[in-house]
C-alpha cells in the first residue's frame, strides 16, 4: 500500500538510497534536509519524480507534514563533519529527536530512529549486543555524536512510554558505499580517493582497530524492513559482522584499485574505538534480515562510483 512517508537528512549518503528504495516501492517521499553534508547531487534523478518531494529545512526547527511514516535520519555521521561543529551535532540528533517525536504523535505516524554503534563508545564487550549500555567518554571529542544519538534514543523510549507513539530504533554500525563524498572523511572514501590519485594512503593509529562494514544497500534494506515490522521497537543492531581491521581495509583497496600509493602511519584520533563488530541475532531473529553483500563486493561498487 502506498504510504506518505518523510526522510529527514534525506539528501545525504543513506538518506538518498533510502529515498531511491521508498520511492521504486510505490510511496510518496518528502526529503527534508538542510544540505550541511547532504547534496541535492544525491537526488538528482529523484527530483523529477512526481511522487518525490524536497524540502530545505533543518531538523532543529519544528516540522510538520501530513505522513504516515517518518525516517530520522538528519545528522552528520562522519567524526570529521560532526566534531567541526559539536554544539550543531548534540542539537540535531537532541532537537531533531523530539521534533520527529512530536510529529509522530500529532499524526499518529511511526517513527524510526536511526541511532549508531557509537552508542556503545570504546566497547567493553565483543561482539557488541542491544543489551550492553556501551563505555562512552560524555567530555571527549566524539561525546557531541555519542551522546546526542543516546539522548534521541531515551526521548524515542520515553515518547514511547509516556504517550504511546509508534517507535522504532536501529543502531546503525560502518556503512559504507556509492555517493559517500569525496571529502566525507571516513574510512573507506579517504583510502578509496588516496588510492586512486596515488597519494600515500592515512592509516591512523597502527591499523589494528577493527570496524565491520555494511554495504549500503543492505542497510537501507534493514532500516525498511525494520519500520514495516509490527510489534517491535528496537533497539537493533543493523551492520555486517564481517570484522576487518583498517589495515586490511587498505590493502583491499590498494589491490583492487592496483594503485602505486603506500601506506602511511598518522596519529590515532582522541577516543577512536579499538574494536567493533556488531551482532545480529536480533536482526536476524525478528526482521529475517541478514547482510548480502561482501565487502570485497562493495568495495568494487563504490571504487567504480569514486573512479
Ligand atoms: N581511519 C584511518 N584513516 C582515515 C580515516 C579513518 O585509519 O583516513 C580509521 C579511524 O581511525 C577509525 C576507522 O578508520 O579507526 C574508521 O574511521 P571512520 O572515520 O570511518 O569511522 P568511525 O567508525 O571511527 O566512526
Amino acid at each position: 500500500m502506498k504510504k506518505k512517508v518523510l526522510v529527514t537528512g534525506g539528501a545525504g549518503f543513506i538518506g538518498s538510497h533510502l529515498c531511491r528504495r521508498l520511492l521504486s516501492e510505490g510511496n510518496e517521499v518528502i526529503c527534508l534536509d538542510n544540505l550541511y553534508t547532504g547534496s541535492l547531487d544525491n537526488l538528482a534523478d529523484l527530483t523529477v519524480q512526481p511522487d518525490f518531494r524536497f524540502v530545505k529545512g533543518d531538523v532543529r526547527e519544528a516540522f510538520d507534514y501530513k505522513v504516515d511514516q517518518i525516517y530520522n535520519l538528519a545528522c552528520p555521521a562522519s567524526p570529521l563533519d560532526y566534531q567541526r561543529d559539536p554544539v550543531a551535532t548534540a542539537n540535531t540528533s537532541y532537537l531533531g529527536a523530539i521534533h520527529a517525536l512530536e510529529l509522530a504523535r500529532k499524526r499518529g505516524a511511526r517513527v524510526l530512529q536511526t541511532s549508531t554503534s557509537e552508542v556503545y563508545g570504546e566497547p567493553l564487550i565483543h561482539p557488541q549486543k542491544e543489551d550492553y549500555r556501551g563505555n562512552v567518554n560524555p567530555i571527549g571529542i566524539r561525546a557531541c555524536y555519542d551522546e546526542g544519538k543516546r539522548m534521541a534514543e531515551t526521548l524515542f523510549f520515553d515518547y514511547h512510554r509516556q504517550y504511546g507513539t509508534d517507535i522504532r530504533v536501529v543502531r546503525i554500525f560502518n556503512t559504507y558505499g556509492p555517493r559517500m563524498r569525496q571529502e566525507d572523511g571516513r574510512v573507506v572514501p579517504n583510502f578509496i580517493m588516496e588510492a586512486l590519485e596515488n597519494k600515500d594512503i592515512t592509516l591512523y593509529g597502527d591499523g589494528n582497530q577493527t570496524r565491520s562494514f555494511c554495504y549500503v544497500s543492505d542497510t537501507v534494506g534493514a532500516l525498511i524492513r525494520m519500520m514495516n515490522t509490527e510489534d517491535i521497537t528496537g533497539p537493533i543492531n543493523i551492520g555486517n559482522p564481517e570484522e576487518h581491521t583498517v589495515r586490511e581495509v587498505a590493502e583491499m583497496i590498494l589491490e583492487i584499485t592496483g594503485s602505486a600509493s603506500r601506506i602511511i602511519h598518522c596519529p590515532l584520533p582522541q577516543d577512536d574505538p579499538t574494536r567493533r563488530r556488531p551482532d545480529i541475532s536480533l536482526a536476524r531473529k525478528q526482521l529475517g534480515w541478514n547482510p548480502q553483500v561482501t565487502l570485497r563486493k562493495g568495495l568494487e561498487e563504490t571504487i567504480a562510483f569514486f573512479r
